[in-house]
């Protein structure tokens, strides 16, 4: 007979901020130079709605392991919630809800017509089997049929997720409508009604932003240097394009270490030798192995972090050489970081505005859909560089307006964008 565990096992979260409060105390500046009214703060603050699930799911030993999943709905007001799946071992509530509410200002900021939400499985897919993380994916989605849906609440890929759950999320809802239905989620494989252009869509956004504030800090192409967190989905996409750009990409991490050139990495040499080795630059030759923790303070123009949450904090923030970050991640900088950044003169394009391109081409995947129309890879990129250009001078002009960072700014464009819908459509 199988045996029943509840797989729930957060490791220790030392010296993290809580995300939640990061991005609260961020809204309430916003919304204070908004003059928000009270109704309006009181609807945002909170999520629309949050749905915890415990999943069972066969394991390949024959037991059975429970797993907790969330999925948090922070706002639809501007449309069907939008949001991506996270597996990690690390997910937690509080996380996942200050994930939501990123999504519903980032998708505001692009102005494209999309609520936020966002979910998340306390797992660990790196020890588990393919057919593991399918049964446990489908599951998932059961789960959550009442609550996902191509008008309703839209999922995506985020960390530990890929094109392949997107692929099994999205056969097993078709199940429970007795149809097919592409538009339910985004991050597709391509034959499958995946867009063009978006895999490399949030890099590729992250770089667009970036030269946006390098031309407004008159920062030149070729005398600049960068050093980027992370080398997954977002890291290598953004190194490859910025490299291809003609920045100087001086060091690459991942979760095996930071890697050092200061003559500049060959960011196609450090992909392939990534894709050789496991998805892993252990061992890479064309740089030399450095303190991860020094990446993030070394002697370069431009920091991209583009792992995970809270790694800039007040405690590494005063040690920053970089003159501009570029937000690749989701809440990289704890806010207690912010102050110091800002009073050191640091410009910080932030995650809302800066890793926004994969939203909107997932918005473009699921227009596709609907439309039953495949768009070619020219549109896309043409479409999303416009979009993310127009967020990033709507932003730049707005913390001229109000003397603020173009962190506050970002969250002063969206909130006023929601409030303003609340305002036209009522009905409290
Ligand atoms: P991936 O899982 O593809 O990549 C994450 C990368 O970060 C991997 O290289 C991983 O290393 C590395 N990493 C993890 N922890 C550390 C650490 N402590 N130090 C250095 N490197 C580390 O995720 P994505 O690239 O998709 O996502 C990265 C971030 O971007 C997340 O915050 C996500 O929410 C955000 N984001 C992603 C979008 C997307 O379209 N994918 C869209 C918008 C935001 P290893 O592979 O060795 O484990």
């Amino acid at each position: 007979m199988a045996t029943h565990t509840v797989y729930k096992e957060p490791a220790p979260l030392i010296d993290r901020e809580n995300p939640l409060e990061s991005m609260m105390s961020r809204f309430n500046v916003a919304a204070e130079i908004l003059g928000l009214d009270e109704e309006t703060y009181n609807v945002l603050k909170t999520p629309d709605k949050q749905v915890i699930v415990h999943i069972p799911v066969t394991m390949d030993n024959g037991k059975v392991r429970v797993f907790e999943g969330y999925r948090v709905i922070h706002n639809t007001i501007l449309g069907p919630s939008k949001g991506g799946i996270r597996y990690d071992k690390n997910v937690y509530l509080d996380e996942v809800k200050a994930l939501a509410a990123w999504m519903t200002w980032k998708c505001a900021v692009v102005d494209i017509p999309y609520g936020g939400a966002k979910g998340g499985i306390i797992c660990d897919p790196t020890t588990m089997s393919a057919g593991e993380i399918e049964r446990m994916t489908r599951a998932y989605t059961l789960a959550l049929k009442d609550v996902f849906g191509p008008d309703r609440d839209i999922p995506a890929p985020d960390m530990g997720t890929g094109p392949r759950e997107m692929a099994w999320l999205m056969d097993e809802f078709s199940k429970t409508v007795g149809m097919t239905s592409s538009a339910v989620v985004t991050g597709k494989p391509l034959v499958m009604g995946g867009s063009l252009g978006r895999t490399e869509a949030t890099g590729r956004g992250v770089m667009v932003s970036c030269l946006a504030a390098m031309v407004k800090l008159d920062m030149k192409i070729e005398e600049t240097s960068v050093a980027i967190q992370g080398f997954g989905n977002v890291g290598s996409w953004t190194a490859k394009l910025m490299f291809d750009k003609g920045l100087k990409i001086k060091a690459v991490s991942d979760i095996s270490g930071a890697y050092w050139n200061a003559d500049g990495i060959n960011i196609d040499e450090a992909i392939a030798y990534k894709n050789a080795h496991g998805g892993r630059l252990e061992g890479f030759t064309g740089a030399v192995p450095m303190d991860p923790d020094e990446l993030l303070t070394s002697e370069v123009d431009v920091l991209v972090p583009a792992a995970v949450e809270d790694v800039i904090t007040e405690h590494n923030a005063p040690y920053i050489k970089a003159k501009l970050i570029v937000e690749g991640a989701n809440g990289p900088t704890a806010a207690s970081a912010d102050p110091i950044i800002y009073a050191k003169g640091i410009s910080v394009v932030p995650d809302i505005l800066a890793n926004s391109g994969g939203v909107t081409v997932s918005y473009f995947e699921w227009v596709q859909n609907k439309q039953g129309f495949k768009w070619t890879a020219e549109m896309v990129t043409e479409r999303a560089d416009r979009i993310m250009s127009d967020a990033f001078e709507k932003v730049y002009q707005t913390s001229l307006k109000y003397n603020i960072s173009l962190r506050i700014a970002a969250y002063v464009v969206a909130i006023d964008k929601v409030a303003q819908t609340y305002k036209f459509r009522g009905g409290f």
